[in-house]
């Protein structure tokens, strides 16, 4: 039997559509590569680039000072957004909290919160943490991989998409799921452009924090690119015993070594060193942890956030008793420290870090639980930016 050329082709598999490169993966100078490599004139990465970052586009159809065939070109070429937002949820405080669902489909969560004339976001860096503090929703799992540059900023900019057209971002937190240190590079890219007044956000560093468990080898690195952001310490414990109870990263490092990097970053940037504690009831809550703390602290130029924490379904910790929380704070001002006790945002919803998405990948029981207990909100999204103007 002879075949027929044109039922062969109506039966041939269509051929895939080109796999498109995301743009926001690119830097500006490899745009620009791409736009001799085409003809075009340099200027147009630029432009490109202001349109996505601070025109808020997410559509090459809609950057209207681009000739029409070449918005055709881009979009064929390039995606902008490579995930979705697979929920949303609104808090009474004006808290917003994504969980953004990858192209792979591993999900994450960002924050945006909004606290008088701030508009702070709080960026996630991996899916899943290897860092595994037992009190936190998002390292119980462990980690599945570092985000890419391009994730990261895709976060910002889906936030920033909240925000009313006259609205701005102010301040930036590597503080969402997993440990920035350990996507360092790929967090430093992605700050690099958050960080641009000319084609990208133009946040002040000064208004960039970034968050670690505290990875010595890490710090350094950091100190040594001359990164001009805030660093923020989480210790959550004073002394190696309890932290390597409550921070199991902490065997490998210990307390002392992340305090000599911690003073190393502050000789080479000059900036005020933060540090996290998350108070839990009746396991770093005593007056003996507070003199602790007055120790180790009281000859550094350092802020300390203490964030009374708030209990997340299926972990057993609670928050501490007002008279704790009160006793607590007496010791450690009248030891001379510098400390705030952070207000908690989003308690209305989800909030605490991981905590959605590890709610939607065990519905339905955990939903039950949660309506149950009503609880929320922890270190992740309390108002932790610090030392900013
Ligand atoms: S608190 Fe931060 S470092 Fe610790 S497990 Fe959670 S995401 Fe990781």
């Amino acid at each position: 039997m002879i075949s027929d050329p044109i039922n062969m082709s109506e039966n041939a598999e269509p051929s895939p559509a080109p796999v498109k490169q995301p743009i926001l993966e690119m830097s500006e100078r490899s745009l620009i590569h791409w736009m001799t490599e085409h003809d075009f004139p340099k200027y147009r990465a630029k432009q490109i680039l202001t349109w996505i970052y601070q025109k808020r586009a997410d559509d090459f159809q809609d950057m209207s000072d681009l000739p029409k065939d070449m918005r055709v070109l881009l979009a064929e070429h390039f995606s902008i957004f490579t995930s979705k937002t697979a929920e949303t949820q609104h808090s009474e405080d004006g808290t917003e909290k994504l969980l953004i669902e990858l192209a792979d489909g591993g999900r994450i969560e960002c924050v945006l919160l909004r606290d008088g004339p701030r508009r702070s976001i709080c960026v996630s860096s991996q899916v899943g943490c290897a860092m595994g503090c037992v009190f936190c929703a998002s390292g119980l799992d462990g980690v599945d991989r570092n985000l890419t540059r391009g994730e990261i900023l895709e976060q910002m900019l889906r936030l920033q998409k909240l925000l009313e057209p006259e609205e701005r971002l102010s301040h930036i937190v590597m503080m969402g799921m997993g440990e920035p240190l350990a996507n360092l590079p790929r967090v430093l890219d992605a700050l690099d452009v958050a960080r641009d007044g000319e084609i990208g956000l133009g946040i002040s560093p000064r208004r960039i924090t970034i968050s670690t468990v505290g990875l010595p080898t890490a710090i350094d690195k950091l100190a040594e690119e001359n990164a001009p952001y805030q660093l923020a310490i989480s210790l959550h414990a004073p002394n190696d015993e309890l932290r390597t109870r409550l921070v199991p990263v902490n065997k490998k490092v210990g307390i002392e070594h992340i305090m000599d990097a911690a003073d190393r970053y502050f000789e080479v940037s000059g900036r005020r060193l933060t540090f996290e504690y998350v108070l839990l009831k009746d396991l770093n809550d005593s007056p003996l942890c507070a003199e602790q703390l007055v120790k180790l602290l009281r000859h550094k130029t350092a802020m300390l956030n203490v964030i009374p924490y708030n209990p997340v379904p299926g972990l057993p910790y609670e928050t501490p008793t007002p008279e704790a929380i009160h006793t607590f704070r007496r010791i450690l001002m009248d030891g001379g420290i510098n400390v705030m006790f952070r207000q908690r945002k989003g308690n209305d919803i989800q909030a605490a870090c991981g905590q959605l998405r590890r709610l939607r990948e065990r519905e339905p029981q955990m939903v039950t639980l949660q309506v149950a207990e009503n609880s929320v909100g922890n270190t992740a999204i309390a108002e932790t930016v610090d030392g900013e103007e």
